[in-house]
């Protein structure tokens, strides 16, 4: 679709490959022009992939894919209310991040770049490694040097150069970004391209459930681009008058990882946290898209909760025990967010429909604290 890319927060105008606003250094925004969407009678009876949401996404010709999405909306009917777990792990490299990756690279590829670069904490460098291999593209991913030793064998693994900077994800994102501008290499990560890739876990989710949206929608967050990704998605859909109401969005954090949390019960802009959580791939101190997000749960009567790490590990061991679905620590994030509001005041659940999206599993399981 076409498109033009505004600055969040000045509102000036960039161009590709632009990551961030030349003015004032803010996160950049992909307007479309909804008015010349068209969705055709056959939309809805289309098979449920990403690719479906080609139209969604800032690409001009084809998407670069590996035939991600089309996941599980696996549906338990609880004594008092429905659950639905969107099981993200069924992704060709294990996580919810191979959504993103088909926009980062097909950009790079659209734009002529020969290669990529990255930071992670884990899951995206593995799936930009991945899909950078497979597009003939040279990949560099920037991790901390304290991050998951098994994800970054994964990286090695799939081809990339991995460099270990010493400090956490956002030291890390600054490397990538000086590497970026100073090697010629497209800029892949949590960005503007990469969120609109992201939304389609929604878009799915929504076709899943027959065009309904679920009364309650857990989503964890590092960087938030999740979360301001299925935002914007859901009003992309209401535009086009596919849904006629927006779920409540419940953003989870790890305890010891919790800037989104802290700002929004304060009413006061994110600070940086010293990340310490065993969920590493939620491990960011402080979210790119952690403003958005913000306003993500301003537009759906949401909240932020955090949850401790051995909240996490129950989770993910009932997620296993009940339904066996196998989750990596901050893949289980939004459901032990449910866990623990559910135990709290489960009444705010009653006859609900509830949504939780399970991230990814790219760590050996178990894995105990
Ligand atoms: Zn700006």
């Amino acid at each position: 679709m076409d498109y033009e890319l505004v600055c969040t927060s000045c509102g000036t105008k960039a161009a590709d490959p632009e990551f961030r606003c030349r003015k004032c250094n803010s996160v950049l925004e992909v307007k479309y022009d909804y008015s010349m969407v068209r969705l055709d009678n056959g939309f809805r009876k289309q098979r449920i992939t990403h690719k479906k949401y080609a139209k969604f996404f800032p690409v001009k010709g084809k998407l670069f894919d590996m035939g991600e999405g089309g996941t599980t909306l696996k549906k338990i009917k609880l004594k008092d209310h429905i659950l639905f777990l969107k099981l993200e792990a069924e992704n060709p490299t294990g996580s919810f991040k191979d959504r993103g990756s088909t926009i980062d690279i097909t950009k790079a590829l659209e734009l002529g770049f020969g290669g990529v670069c990255c930071a992670s904490t884990g899951n995206m460098g593995l799936s930009i490694a991945t899909y950078a291999r497979k597009a003939g593209l040279k990949c560099t991913i920037f991790i901390s040097s304290d991050a998951n030793d098994e994800k970054k064998g994964k990286i090695r693994k799939a081809g990339a150069t991995l460099c270990n900077v010493k400090g956490r994800f956002n030291t890390a994102l600054l490397s990538a970004e000086k590497f970026a501008k100073e090697n010629d290499v497209f800029l892949c990560g949590d960005y503007h391209y990469r969120k609109e890739g992201q939304k389609s876990i929604i878009m799915e989710i929504v076709e899943q459930m027959e065009y309904r949206v679920p009364d309650h929608l857990f989503i964890q967050v590092g960087n938030a681009t999740l979360l301001a990704a299925t935002y914007k998605a859901l009003l992309e859909f209401k535009m086009l008058r596919l849904i006629k109401k927006l779920p409540r969005i419940i953003a989870v954090q790890a305890a010891g990882c919790d800037p989104l949390v802290r700002a929004y019960e304060k009413g006061k802009p994110i600070g940086y946290v010293e990340p310490r959580t065993y969920a590493d791939a939620i491990a960011v101190g402080y979210p790119t898209f952690g403003f958005e997000g913000i306003t993500a749960l301003d537009g759906t009567n949401g909240i932020a909760i955090s949850v401790k790490d051995k909240e996490i590990e129950d989770a993910r061991m009932e997620l296993y025990d009940k339904y066996g679905i196998k989750s990596e620590p901050g893949g289980a994030v939004g459901y032990a967010g449910f866990l623990k509001l559910y135990g709290e005041e489960p009444s705010i659940f009653r006859d609900k429909k509830v949504a939780v999206i399970i991230t990814g599993n790219n760590e050996s399981w178990p894995k105990s604290l």
